[in-house]
Order: structure tokens, then sequence, then C-alpha cells
């Protein structure tokens, strides 16, 4: 198996753009028209401890393959759809994805901490794109059939605000 790369660290932050990756040797500068497109479309965020890992030297470095931008991700086939995994046709109110009998899935928030250059959400992760509103996550919950907590009238947006606060707290 081939040994993990000791890279020392470039950087203490997370790297979001692409003269950032520039300036730690992660992209050459003359990549830099084309991938602030694609960065414009898709989030990038590499943390310290992913670019550690990265060797600037190696035009192949796996990490890098998973998480640096690409200027062939704008480049789209007509067979490809906006939705790959298919998540819209199972999709009945906003924020919920209900594809398995037994199972659901919440799409509480849109951020992610790496952006992988493959992710199958794309299209509706990164900066900008928020997350699910207190009566948008109310709606949810009542088509989803979530008992409210108890004592409580029922899933409005006020009763998700409280809720939220108290997780927070
Ligand atoms: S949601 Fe998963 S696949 Fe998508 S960018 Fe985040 S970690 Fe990667």
């Amino acid at each position: 198996m081939k040994p993990v790369k000791a890279v020392k660290p470039p950087t203490s932050t997370t790297l979001r753009t692409v003269e950032e990756l520039c300036d730690h040797a992660l992209v050459p500068r003359e990549w830099m028209p084309a991938l602030a497109k694609v960065a414009a479309r898709y989030a990038v965020a590499i943390t310290p401890a992913i670019a550690g890992l990265i060797d600037p030297s190696d035009p192949h470095d796996p990490i890098a393959k998973q998480f640096v931008p690409d200027a062939r991700e704008l480049a789209a086939r007509p067979q490809e759809r906006g939705d790959p995994i298919g998540d819209d046709a199972f999709s009945p109110v906003e924020g919920v994805v209900h594809r398995y009998p037994d199972r659901v899935l919440l799409k509480l928030v849109n951020a992610c901490a790496v952006y992988c250059r493959f992710c199958f959400r794309r299209e509706m992760v990164g900066p900008g794109r928020g997350g699910l509103s207190a009566r948008a996550l109310a709606a949810a919950l009542i088509a989803e059939g979530v008992p409210t907590p108890a004592g409580k009238e029922g899933w409005t947006a006020a009763t998700v605000q409280r809720v939220k606060a108290k997780l927070a707290a």
C-alpha cells in the first residue's frame, strides 16, 4: 500500500477561492480564469488537513483530484441530468427526500465542509444556497407525520424556532 504523504500543511485556514488555491500552489496561476468560472458555480473548500495531504508536485495526486476544482466540471453531456441522484422525483416538500418506505432524508442545511468535486448534490450545496427556513421545516415535519414535542400544539414555524433554540442551547 502506498504510504500517506507527510506534506506540511500549507495553510491554517480553509481555502475557498481559486486565488487562495494558487497562492498555496495547489493549481497553476494560468488556470485561474477557467477555475474561477467553476468556483462561481460549484463551491470550493479545502481544509488545512486536506491541503496537507496533497502533493502539489504530483499532477495526478488522488486527494487533489477529489477536492481541487477542474475546468472539465462545466462540460455537460446531453445525457447528464441536473439532478443526477434523482432526488426531485422523491421530494414531496422542500427539504425532504422520501425514497424508501422506512427512511427519510431531511436536508436541513445546504453546506458542506469539503465540497467533493463528484458530489451528487452539488447543484444544491454551497454558499448562498441557505438552509431550510423554520416555515419550510415545519411543513416538512408535518408532511412526514413527525410527532410534535409533548405539550406543543403542532408543527408551526414558531414551534420549530423554539425547538431549534433548545437544540442550539
Ligand atoms: S455532501 Fe458528501 S459528497 Fe457532497 S461535497 Fe459534501 S462530503 Fe462530498
